[in-house]
């Protein structure tokens, strides 16, 4: 007997961690190291992730660090550039930083002035999408830059923290809501 193939869902939860009271209590941290470690995965996530947003875009930005992961394979993948957009202090050169909250604490980003051309096309990568606030700064932080945001690309979506309503401007895809 034939059984129907693995859909995403079924394979993340297969593959995904969830750590409770990480990193800090009441958190529910949604590991997805272990989808990133297992080949099919790995492929899987990436090529479903860029799916909707293909040819519309020039180059993908991937957050520190989880959403490097994605991007870099991404970016590979279609044969595009890939931005590193990083917590503060971790890039050499001029930067264009913003400030922002997320779900456990607040945080500061960082891009190079000038890792963009003015009017690039940006798929923005990330693993988890929560409330949004850092997704949300990575967006300021490329139109600040020039770019036009082609789209923002997650894996899970944490539905409850509304974080797509904060980006209501832009085109989100999540694999799994969760
Ligand atoms: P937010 O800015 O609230 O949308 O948070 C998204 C960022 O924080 C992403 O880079 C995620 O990697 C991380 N993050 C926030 N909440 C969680 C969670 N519950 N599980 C895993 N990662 C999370």
């Amino acid at each position: 007997m034939n059984s129907a193939p693995e859909t995403i869902a079924e394979m993340l939860d297969r593959l995904s961690e969830i750590v409770p009271d990480y990193p800090s209590e009441g958190i529910s941290f949604k590991d997805l190291t272990p989808v990133f470690a297992d080949a099919q995965g790995l492929r899987r996530i990436v090529d479903e992730v860029i799916a909707p947003f293909a040819g519309t875009f020039d180059v993908i930005a991937g957050l520190e660090a989880r959403g490097f992961v994605l991007a870099a394979a991404a970016a590979y993948a279609t044969g595009t550039g890939m931005i590193t957009i990083r917590k503060a202090g971790k890039l050499p050169r001029a930067v264009h930083r913003d400030e922002y909250t997320l779900e456990y604490g607040t945080g500061v980003l960082e891009i190079h002035r000038d890792d963009i051309a003015p009017g690039t096309r940006v798929l923005i990568l990330d693993d988890v999408l929560a409330t949004g606030g850092t997704v949300g700064s990575a967006v300021r932080l490329l139109e600040i830059a020039g770019a036009k945001i082609a789209g923002i690309g997650v894996v899970l979506e944490l539905d409850e923290l509304g974080g797509r309503k904060k980006l209501a401007e832009h085109k989100v895809h999540s694999l799994q809501l969760v």
